[in-house]
Parts: C-alpha cells; sequence; structure tokens
C-alpha cells in the first residue's frame, strides 16, 4: 500500500511543520541563511508516473549533499568500482560530515566513505573531462537525465558563498593532495564541488531521481536504464549507511529507506522498488537533517510499513 492522495499528503505537511520551531536553518554558507524556516514541501514519485506533492513544490533548493550520490554514480560510471573504491573507504562515521580527523589517523590515509566531504571531494575528483568546465557540464547532464528535466542548473549565488567560504574543504583537499589522494589543483576542485552542492531542483526533480534510484537505475515510463542496478545499488547501500549524517543508524531504524540529506534541507528517499522521495525543509536538528523533513518521513514509513529491514 501507497499515499495515494495529496490531501493526506497536506496532511502530513501541516502536521510536520510544527516541528519547523524547534530547528535552525544552516549559516555557516552565507546564502543558506535566506531560506526561510518554515518552507515545507514533499514529492512521492510512483512508477506510473502519478505524482503526489504537498506544500510550496515550486521551491527549488540546492542539492548540497544530496549531490554526492549523483556525483558517485557518474565517477562509478567513469572510473569504476575497483578504482572508485581504491581511494575512498565504505564505512560509516561517527563523525560530522566534515570532520579531519578520521582522515589523519586513517593508515594509509583513505576517507572514510563518499558521503563525507573528504570522500566527496575524491569523487568529484574523479569525474572525467576535458576541463574542469567539461567535468561540471557532465556532471550536470546525468542529473538532468537522471531527474528527466533538461532545464535544471546551479545557484550561482549559492556556489559563490560556499566558495568564498569553504576553508574547512579545501584544508581537507590540501591534506589529501599531501598524501597523493587527489593530484589537481585544489582551487579548480573546490570550484567544481561548490558548483555541484549548488545544482538546484525542486522536491518533484528530487523525488524523481530517488525513484530511478529505488528502481535500480531505470526511468519506468521510458523503460530506459540510466545507471546499471550494481551503480544503482552501491548508491542505495551508502545513503542507507551514511545517506543521514552522523544519525543515519537512528534513521534506519525509524524510517528504514535508502535516504541522503543535505544542509539545505533537501532529503532525497528511495523505497526499493516502491517510489521516490523528494522532501525540502530548510529547517534543520542538530546533527543537520531538515527536522521537518524527518517527522514526515517517519510518519510515511509507519503508515506504510516502508522500511526495508
Ligand atoms: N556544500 C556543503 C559542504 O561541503 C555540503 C554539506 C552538506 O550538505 O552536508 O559543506
Amino acid at each position: 500500500m501507497t499515499c495515494r492522495s495529496s490531501e493526506e499528503l497536506n496532511q502530513l505537511v501541516l502536521e510536520a511543520k510544527g516541528y519547523t520551531k524547534f530547528g535552525k536553518v544552516a549559516d555557516y554558507i552565507p546564502a543558506l541563511k535566506k531560506a526561510d524556516p518554515d518552507d515545507l514541501s514533499v514529492a512521492i514519485y510512483h512508477p506510473d508516473g502519478t505524482c503526489l506533492s504537498a506544500g510550496d513544490v515550486k521551491l527549488k533548493i540546492t542539492l548540497q549533499s544530496i549531490s554526492k550520490v549523483l556525483a558517485l554514480a557518474l565517477a562509478l560510471l567513469d572510473c569504476g568500482e575497483e578504482e572508485v573504491f581504491c581511494k575512498i573507504g565504505y564505512e560509516p562515521t561517527g563523525d560530522p560530515f566534515n570532520s579531519i580527523v578520521k582522515l589523519e589517523i586513517s593508515k594509509p590515509a583513505k576517507p572514510l566513505n563518499p558521503m563525507i566531504n573528504a570522500g566527496a571531494l575524491v569523487v568529484t575528483h574523479m569525474i572525467k573531462g576535458v576541463s574542469a568546465d567539461d567535468r561540471f557540464n557532465r556532471l550536470l547532464q546525468f542529473v538532468r537525465k537522471l531527474a528527466g528535466n533538461p532545464l535544471i542548473t546551479f545557484c550561482e549565488e549559492v556556489a559563490v558563498s560556499e566558495f568564498e567560504t569553504a576553508h574547512l574543504n579545501r584544508s581537507l583537499c590540501y591534506f589529501m593532495k599531501q598524501h597523493g589522494i587527489i593530484n589537481e589543483d585544489v582551487e579548480e576542485l573546490i570550484d567544481l564541488y561548490t558548483k555541484q552542492c549548488a545544482i538546484e531542483m525542486n522536491c518533484l526533480d528530487l523525488a524523481r531521481i530517488g525513484l530511478v534510484l529505488a528502481l535500480d537505475g531505470v526511468e519506468p515510463l521510458t523503460n530506459k536504464r540510466l545507471i546499471p542496478t550494481q551503480i544503482a545499488r552501491i548508491c542505495k547501500t551508502l545513503m542507507v549507511t551514511c545517506g543521514m549524517y552522523n544519525a543515519s543508524g537512528e534513521f534506519a531504524v525509524r524510517v528504514g529507506i535508502p535516504a541522503k540529506s543535505g544542509v539545505s534541507g533537501g532529503i532525497m528517499g528511495a523505497v526499493p522498488n516502491r517510489f521516490g522521495i523528494g522532501i525540502f525543509g530548510a529547517a534543520l536538528d542538530e546533527k543537520g537533517n531538515s527536522i521537518a523533513g524527518l517527522k514526515i518521513l517517519e510518519m510515511l514509513s509507519k503508515r506504510y510499513d516502508l522500511s526495508m529491514f
């Protein structure tokens, strides 16, 4: 059984809105401070092409960390599983997403997984192209294909704002360059990574990408395979183990679906073989996940038995 009525989804949004006052909008990227903490929207995309939504679904958000899943899929297509996981591990971490601690103590130096910043920067480094612009365009085209929306682009203001303040990410890059994990110009990589994080879409697009992952890489309306099964599975596995920051374990217990969140308040969910979910709610909890978004997912999971465990 699945949620089939917009009215019901509207009701869930209304209920979850009560929690936004307990959260806080991300402010370490100055441009993100402008978000309204009360905004909340959700979309569910089914394999038959029907889409339910509630809230202001036209609102666009930047993907931030959600982009790490899509960049990982492209890097795996470009370089193959062996090469990618030779440079990055598979293991979750209880540390915050931008922590440098484990990078220094792991021998040989290797980011723990592709969902923390150190690992994500290496993933972006691996995306192929003849120039930095070409690499970004390839990623953007890939994202457009997954969402079935050729109009998706990136928000220049957010990209510039993050580029100007990404000192911690620069330090991760310099550390990794010193240890031979990356070998490109750090400013070029930060430029590419901040544009990647600033790719912008609404929760309908997000739900549609979630659906492709839920169906192991197949776009159901055209029946076209957009990602090989194994790559979709790797993405979903890492979403389960590392997708919700250092709250991934609790999320697995309470909701039990592959999902990835970002500091702009987005969450992309992929309910295996059932549907894709896109959520936007800018107010975050202390771990960096959309506080009302989590509530919606918990309620949906209980009501429709979404847990895969
Ligand atoms: N652009 C953000 C950063 O690297 C992404 C963080 C996130 O959404 O978790 O700091």
